[in-house]
């Protein structure tokens, strides 16, 4: 263990000047520095207290009241930063955005047995295969002819008028596309993976019936997936759905039906006292309009060296997905950004090429250094 620290501390010696470095990780993504502390700080305060017997808040039961406290005051803060009603109930699930691909069609689609989705890029397009299983899958649209660079404009949905709900991946992690409005399906639920892009700018949550999100983007850590359901979608879940994914009995028992994720409730206390402190939502979309302007000026500025293939309109503040017009050109990128300081901008797996994910803890100093560090690289290769 202590051999395997030193190893990874020396190559980090090696290969990255010293100074700021910043993470563009798709996900799981950075925390602020401040949480991170009080994070350390709070484990750390407590060790002594632990070898007398007092348990730190993962050791306490979930039914004490102290972690019950916590998790009602998590849920509060939530609902007041966003602006969700009684109308809704908020869940801490597990299993993360990809268990919801099989949850909302289990929990929603009711005797109806259809619903409609619309295909905007690499996750869409995993939530589709996955709700397939569980009934008619319409995809109402797809961008996958134009290969993923635009939002299928609404007046061309073929809708199903007998469908469930509507879905719909408000931020494409992957490919770098985003809604900037929110589709009218008229009285038909509005589901959206709301995953990327969740905290990071006002939402109209009356417009949905579900959201859901996985907390490691801009929530926390991995291990916690909220899922907001509108009162009146609950109780048409298949009989067959798992009790512990089941929204209707998760509301009934406030998310512990039995041992919610803890620590990633936690860490997501702190990340809403921390967007309370910064300013709310407001603040941060002003933040990520600010930062990924910065960038796609870079790119756009380049006269070509990179190439952002999303058309304007539908850009993702969040995921900046480009690369460089000779693609041979990204291993040399990617090496030379790293000993910049600038971590883990490749592409999705799957897509390839080049990826700034910027979400709320990204300082805006990172766009700047980032846009710098683009035309630099643009000037030496270019
Ligand atoms: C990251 C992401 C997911 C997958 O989240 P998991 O927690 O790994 O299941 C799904 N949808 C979107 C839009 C994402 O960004």
């Amino acid at each position: 263990m202590r051999a395997e620290r030193m190893l990874l501390t020396g190559s980090r010696r090696r290969t990255v000047t010293p100074g700021t470095t910043y993470n563009f990780a798709g996900g799981p993504s950075m925390l602020p520095a401040s949480v991170l502390a009080q994070v350390r700080e709070e484990f750390a305060g407590e060790e002594l207290a632990g070898e007398s017997g007092r348990p730190t808040i993962l050791e306490a039961p979930f039914s004490s009241a102290r972690f019950r406290s916590l998790i009602e005051d998590t849920e509060l803060r939530l609902r007041r930063l966003v602006g969700i009603s009684d109308e809704y109930v908020v869940l801490f699930l597990q299993g993360g955005a990809t268990a919801q691909f099989a949850l909302v069609p289990l929990n929603l689609l009711g005797n109806a047995g259809r619903a409609d989705y619309i295909e905007t890029g690499y996750w869409s397009h995993r939530a589709i295969e996955e709700a397939q299983r569980y009934g008619w899958i319409n995809v109402a649209s797809s961008g996958a002819a134009s290969h993923f660079s635009s939002i299928p404009k609404p007046d061309g949905w073929r809708l199903d008028p007998r469908a469930a709900y509507v879905h719909i991946t408000s931020n494409e992690t992957a490919d770098g596309l985003e809604y900037h409005w929110t589709p009218d399906v008229g009285s038909t639920a509005l589901v959206s993976d709301m995953t990327a892009a969740f905290l990071t700018r006002p939402i109209d949550v009356a417009r949905y019936a579900v959201i859901y999100a996985s907390a490691q983007k801009n929530l926390g850590v991995a291990g916690l997936t909220l899922v907001v359901v509108r009162r009146d979608v609950l109780g048409r879940a298949h009989p067959h759905t798992p009790s512990t994914f089941h929204y209707a009995r998760q509301a009934d028992a406030r998310s512990m039906l039995n041992t919610p994720p803890m620590f990633a409730i936690y860490v997501a206390n702190l990340i809403l006292q921390w967007l309370d402190r910064e300013g709310g939502l407001a603040e941060m979309e002003q933040r990520a309009q600010q930062r990924s302007d910065i960038v796609y000026a870079a790119i756009d500025r380049s006269d070509g060296f990179y190439r952002c293939p999303v058309e304007r309109q539908d850009r993702s503040r969040i995921n900046i997905c480009f690369r460089p017009a000779n693609n041979d050109l990204t291993p040399l990128f990617l090496e030379q950004a790293m000993r910049h300081g600038l971590l883990n901008l490749a592409g999705h797996g799957r897509i390839g090429g080049l990826r700034a994910s910027l979400y709320n803890a990204m300082p805006v100093a990172g766009a700047h250094t980032l846009a710098q560090w683009l035309g630099e690289f643009a000037r030496r290769y270019g």
